[in-house]
């Protein structure tokens, strides 16, 4: 599953958001979805993406589509 979405006018991969998130490359990107939440900044909608940033880090991003918030859930 590589479905791509539209992030700041911008149609992006699961792997390009990751970046956006994070602010440097990942190694592997999972299925963008949608996050039950809204942005903080915004009030847009918030998608998220799973992500491998080394062999052992997985972490949880989230990335508002509308403007540059952005965080992760380290697990
Ligand atoms: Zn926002």
């Amino acid at each position: 599953m590589s479905e791509n979405r539209v992030v700041q006018g911008r149609m992006v991969t699961p792997k390009r958001l990751a970046e956006l998130i994070e602010g440097e490359s990942v190694m592997d990107a999972e299925a963008i979805e949608d996050a039950d939440r809204a942005c903080p900044e915004c009030g847009g909608d918030v998608i998220s993406v799973g992500y491998m940033l080394s062999v052992t880090s997985f972490v949880t991003g989230y990335k508002c589509q509308d403007c540059d918030w952005a965080a992760t859930d380290d697990e």
